[in-house]
């Protein structure tokens, strides 16, 4: 059975407290049918995420950007799982590239993040990406195949993670692979789970695709065997265009 889609967004360092229409929007779509067939879900910067539980209600999740591995301690500036769950988080983003990219993230930081996030019971959201180069060099289910074995926990299930593949060279670009591309892609993360967690779990676990989408765009991306949804940033910071995302879904 195909798990129920997740459409979630990424607000990334963008949203202070005057964007809170924008999710009184999604709320009020949300409250009024959006979320019958599919999960939402808005990750908006942390500084706003106890506002935004606020505003969004019983049918909008909210989620963290990015969380650190310790439960707590002398981290200055870090914030932990239950941190994000005290404020009513209930998933987590961790190795999105950007934070792979600009604070040296590795998979192994990556899995401890994750694991951190499954203790505290947030959900982890766990992203992988090819760059433009791997592409090019026709190594992109090497990359993958190396970043889900170093930052995938032991233990996973489908309540308490969810795989977001976003090609590096796709998010914020106005560029995505092609459907089939993205089919070989999902279709090897379904596999590598399967080899790895066993098939119950591996048709549970929710693999969302992630860099570009679009209204214009999502209902062929989430069409493509092996989507579960989308992880979806520079549109989804607009209810509108969000909303229309989330209706893309068949
Ligand atoms: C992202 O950063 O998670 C992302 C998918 O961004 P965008 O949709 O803007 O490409």
């Amino acid at each position: 059975m195909k798990p129920r889609p997740l459409i979630a967004g990424n607000w990334k360092m963008n949203g202070q407290l005057s964007a809170l229409t924008e999710l009184k929007n999604i709320a009020a779509a949300a409250g009024s049918g959006l979320a019958d067939r599919r999960d939402l879900l808005i990750c908006p910067p942390a500084t706003i995420l106890s506002a935004s539980r606020g505003v969004l209600g019983d049918h909008v999740a909210v989620g963290g950007q990015d969380c650190h591995q310790a439960e707590s301690g002398a981290h200055t500036g870090d914030i932990s799982a239950a941190m994000l769950k005290d404020v009513g988080a209930r998933y987590v983003i961790v190795g999105h590239s950007e934070r792979r990219a600009d604070h040296g993230e590795s998979d192994a930081l990556v899995r401890a993040k994750a694991e951190a996030a499954m203790k505290a019971g947030l959900v982890a959201m766990i992203c992988v990406g090819e760059t433009e180069a791997a592409r090019e060099a026709g190594e992109t289910l090497e990359v993958l195949g190396v970043q889900l074995a170093g930052s995938l926990p032991d233990g996973l299930s489908g309540e308490t993670a969810v795989v977001a593949y976003e090609p590096v060279w796709a998010i914020g670009t106005g560029r995505t692979p092609t459907v089939a591309d993205v089919k070989q892609v999902h279709d090897f993360i379904r596999e590598t789970l399967s080899d790895r967690f066993g098939d119950a779990v591996a048709s549970a676990v929710r693999i969302l695709y992630g860099g570009s989408v679009k209204p214009a765009n999502a209902a062929e991306l989430l069409a493509v065997d092996n989507v579960d949804g989308a992880l979806v940033g520079g549109a989804s910071l607009k209810a509108s265009d969000f909303i229309a995302i989330c209706e893309a879904v068949a």
